[in-house]
């Protein structure tokens, strides 16, 4: 290992760790010791981001940094888990300490806003990637898993939809002003922990969307067992969708397209409105978008010509 790659492990070392955060001991030994609440269920999660796979290499390095927690954070926002710690595994193609420094920016901040703590970490020499694991806590019974969902059920969705396909499009385009609502929503994802939690007891499903809303949807129904009408006027579009893409392409975007990162749940009829009161608190819409059913298939939408996303046959961004 080259000195340069000791310095950088300096740059992922926590900004702090102690007893409130759950961690025992923290970056430096071999392993991190944390102190899970007694009782509750630990919630585990993975993501790897590749780079011109899952984000543009050149893009700056503190959004590098910040979408790949933040994948994996929507996981465990989709299971209703609190988030309490993660360990990173970084992989570069040279010892460069401001891209690292920047980087660390980006993950450290939102590991600040979402009370994560930073456990552990890893960098060796490669293609560049970032992988991800996170790690949170639910009480036993109170997670939303996919397999929850009952025909008669609400089917809804957090904050708005296409704007991670949109910002791709702004990105292939030449736009680089992170202030663009589309680019934000690209590479600066906000996971939806609060919802998720403030979501207990109310949601008898949730999937996070990933890889695009037909798709996930997909996944949740076939897990559940159901199917699902679906209104796809109903989408709620992202902020300058429709000035970016077109009508027609913004409805496409916000059915098929990826990277959203929204919460997409069922609840009984009956919780609907206290679902919606809870995040409006948050500032965040919960937008009705369909009925599961008993028989299933998914229906109100063409069969999809875009299966989402998918990793050997996907186009690089
Ligand atoms: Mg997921």
């Amino acid at each position: 290992m080259h000195s340069e790659f000791d310095l950088i492990t300096r740059f992922l070392a926590p900004a702090s760790a102690g007893s409130e955060a759950g961690v025992e001991l923290g970056v430096g030994d071999d392993c991190a010791l944390l102190e899970p609440t007694p009782g509750e269920r630990l919630a585990v999660s993975v993501d790897t981001s590749v780079a011109d796979v899952h984000f543009p290499a050149s893009a700056p390095p503190h959004a590098i940094g910040h979408r790949a927690l933040a994948v994996s954070l929507s996981d465990l926002a989709a299971m209703g888990a609190r988030a309490r710690w993660c360990v990173m595994s970084l992989t570069l193609p040279e010892a460069d300490g401001d891209w690292v420094a920047d980087f660390a920016d980006g993950f450290h901040a939102l590991c600040r806003t979402t009370g994560v703590a930073l456990t552990g970490g890893d960098v060796s020499r490669g293609e560049l990637a970032v992988g991800v694991t996170v790690m949170g806590e639910v009480p036993p019974a109170m997670a939303l898993t996919r397999a929850g969902a009952r025909p008669g059920d609400c089917l809804a969705v957090t904050g708005f939809l296409g704007g991670g396909a949109g910002g791709l499009a702004r990105w292939r385009e030449g736009e680089r002003d992170l202030a663009t609502p589309l680019l934000r929503r690209y590479l600066l994802p906000q996971p939806r922990l609060v919802a998720g939690v403030a979501l207990r007891g109310l949601a008898s499903s949730a999937i996070d969307i990933s890889d695009g809303l037909q798709a996930d949807l997909g996944h949740l129904c076939q897990a559940s067992g159901v199917g699902v009408v679906l209104s796809p006027d109903a989408l709620p579009l992202a902020e300058g969708l429709v000035e970016a893409l077109g009508e027609p392409g913004a409805r496409q975007a916000a059915l098929c397209g990826g990277d959203d990162y929204e919460l997409l749940v069922t609840l009984p009829p009956a919780c609907l409105e206290e679902a919606q009161r809870r995040l409006a608190a948050q500032g965040l819409p919960l937008t009705e978008i369909g009925r599961i059913t008993a028989e299933p298939g998914m229906s109100g939408v063409e069969a999809s010509t875009s299966p989402g996303w998918r990793h050997f046959p996907g186009e690089a961004p």
